[in-house]
């Protein structure tokens, strides 16, 4: 595999079909991953390229289409709320009390690189604004 420099190369390359993706094999835990939280519809794990001190992303187990937000649905409108209580749930957690972002990439524009729907949730230092 090529070595990428960049997040933004490795979304520029990324595959958005809605194939299987490196998320799956850690649902499947074919490859390790630090879980923080887990429930019947949604698993939590640190990033591995963290760009805070907390850098959690939250994913559907069931991806059913949603390989980005583009593409949600009506039914999905239940696990994307579950999602995103979820990133509540888990701020509480890691002891976010003065605040977080969370962030959902979509498509190359937005540097997706990872086609499978997922919160980033970002915390423990100030956050800037704009976002690059
Ligand atoms: P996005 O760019 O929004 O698609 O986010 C994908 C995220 O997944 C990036 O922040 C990556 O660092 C992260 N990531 C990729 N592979 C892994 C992995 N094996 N374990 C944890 N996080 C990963």
């Amino acid at each position: 595999s090529s070595h990428l420099g960049s997040e933004k190369e490795a979304a520029l390359a990324a595959d958005p079909s809605d194939g299987p993706t490196i998320f799956d094999k850690i649902l499947w835990k074919e490859i390790p991953s630090q879980v923080v939280y887990e429930d019947e519809k949604t698993l939590a794990f640190r990033d591995i390229s963290p760009q805070a001190p907390v850098h959690i992303i939250i994913i559907p187990k069931v991806k059913d289409g949603l390989s980005r937000l583009a593409k949600a649905e009506e039914r999905h409108f239940k696990v994307m709320g579950h999602l995103l209580y979820a990133a509540k749930i888990i701020a509480k957690q890691e002891k976010l009390d003065d605040g977080f972002r969370i962030i959902i990439n979509d498509g190359p524009n937005g540097c997706q690189s990872v086609y499978h729907l997922h919160i980033h949730l970002l915390g423990g230092r100030q956050m800037n604004w704009p976002p690059g």
